[in-house]
């Protein structure tokens, strides 16, 4: 009787095996803008045969449709920003392991999930920004100089529901503890120049316009501005500059945009051959420099209108920690009054 019955079975193993050596794909879900990811992608399909299939929309909503599709979601691939929510698509169990030495040899342990669910691509941080005609960067130093009496509504920064500013605190908590940033986060409020409003671009331009003196941004809203099309835009970004806080301490607050293989993945193979693209030299220049970030892999080098704002310490907190932080990171802005 065996044989009448695993035959059916047996073809389909061989109908299966053959349709994916006949059309070898890859389904992609990304936050990422398609300029900004779609030559590399091209790149990876000439170098391997492998399809890919893009579908991009905004990070949250990217891991809710994951959330709901579940099991027969299409995606094998999730690309997003901030490490906190890396860390929060992993919770929800919608990522799975790669163990691969090609990737984790060339991403540095501390921006990597250290159980191999998600990786960095690029590197942001996120400095303080001031303006250059009224800020002497000599009276800066850590993140807590902006909550200093001089700075009294002068600090622009965004809302605290937003992931950038949840993440930062988690890196706070991870340095200081709770009750300094605690502290902390009540000083910046009270040095707001106004209650928070707009992006981190809508802060690097507050500070042009002379509304505030010090913001916090990430690092390539001010290198897309210094390379935008619009004259006005270039000229505000111009009157702005860096300052790299706690460089005698634990380093300027880093994340990434990061990737992960998706629990549901049915090409896993192929993702896992993404992976390994993306972390090679040019795949990583190329990327970091589209996206305005700095390469998370060591030995190359940034673009020169990143690098123009020197080299800098980096925390070296190991980013699932923001994840972990998010909560209690959330709690101490909402009781500090951070809206
Ligand atoms: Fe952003």
């Amino acid at each position: 009787m065996k044989p009448p019955i695993l035959l059916p079975f047996i073809a389909l193993l061989i109908l299966s095996a053959c349709a994916e050596q006949a059309n070898p794909e890859l389904n992609i879900y990304s936050s990422r803008k398609e300029a900004l990811i779609k030559p590399v992608l091209d790149q990876f399909t000439a170098a391997t045969g492998i399809e890919v299939n893009l579908v991009t929309g905004k990070d949250d909503a990217l891991i809710e449709r994951l959330r709901a599709e579940g099991a027969a979601s299409p995606a094998d691939v999730l690309i997003t920003v901030d490490a906190g929510r890396l860390y929060r698509a992993k919770a929800q169990g919608l990522t799975q392991a790669i163990n691969s030495t090609v990737v984790t040899q060339a991403i540095p342990a501390t921006y990597r999930d250290p159980d191999n669910h998600w990786f960095g691509l690029s590197l942001r941080a996120r400095p303080i920004m001031y303006a250059k005609d009224r800020v002497d960067p000599s009276t800066l130093t850590d993140y807590a100089s902006i909550t200093a009496q001089q700075w009294q509504g002068k600090v622009c920064i965004r809302s605290s529901s937003n992931i950038y500013n949840q993440s930062l605190v988690a890196s706070m908590i991870a340095s200081e503890g709770v009750e300094a940033v605690e502290t902390w986060a009540a000083g910046v409020v009270n040095n707001f120049a106004r209650q928070p409003v707009g992006g981190d671009r809508d802060q690097i331009k507050a500070v042009a316009a002379g509304q505030c003196d010090l913001a916090v941004a990430n690092t390539y809203y001010l290198f897309g501005m210094l390379q935008s099309d619009d004259a006005a835009e270039v000229a505000a970004a111009e009157q702005v500059a860096v300052f790299w806080p706690n460089q005698a301490d634990r380093g300027t607050h880093v994340n990434v945009s990061g990737i992960a293989v998706t629990k549901a993945a049915k090409n896993r193979d192929h993702a896992q051959q993404l992976l390994e693209f993306l972390v090679q030299a040019e795949a990583q220049s190329w990327y970091a420099n589209a996206n305005g970030e700095y390469p998370v892999t060591a030995d190359i080098e940034a673009h020169p209108l990143l690098a123009a704002w020197g080299d800098f310490k980096k925390d070296a907190l190991n980013l699932s920690r923001l994840g972990e932080l998010n909560p209690e990171a959330v709690k101490i802005m909402d009781r500090a009054g951070w809206p």
